[in-house]
């Protein structure tokens, strides 16, 4: 599965949640990848508003949003996404913390 690949492919889809441009040509960068669960920043190149975004890849092969059951990704998900780290105002690696970390 090439994650950034689809996520390059999808990025076009959806917009800065600061600036509203387009996030076609937004830089991606894998931060974090541990078995099916990969961490990804995603910086605009228009305003450099950075958040970070949490997939899951199934076994079949589909790519599919961390924050919902076995929903497919959806540009609604990612806009509730942005919409959520637009208002987040912590540092941005405490997004990082593995989940298991806190349970
Ligand atoms: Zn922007």
């Amino acid at each position: 599965m090439d994650i950034m690949g689809f996520l390059r492919q999808r990025a076009g889809d959806f917009r800065c949640p600061v600036c509203r441009r387009s996030l076609a040509d937004c830089e991606l960068r894998q931060l974090a990848h541990q078995g099916p669960h990969y961490t990804v920043q995603v910086t605009c190149r228009h305003c450099s508003m950075a958040f970070l975004v949490a997939l899951e890849v199934q076994g079949g092969g589909a790519t599919e949003a961390d924050t919902k059951e076995r929903d497919p990704i959806s540009a609604d998900e990612l806009l509730e996404l942005h919409r959520q780290l637009a208002d987040y105002e912590g540092p941005l690696t405490a997004l990082l913390e593995p989940r298991q970390s806190r349970d």
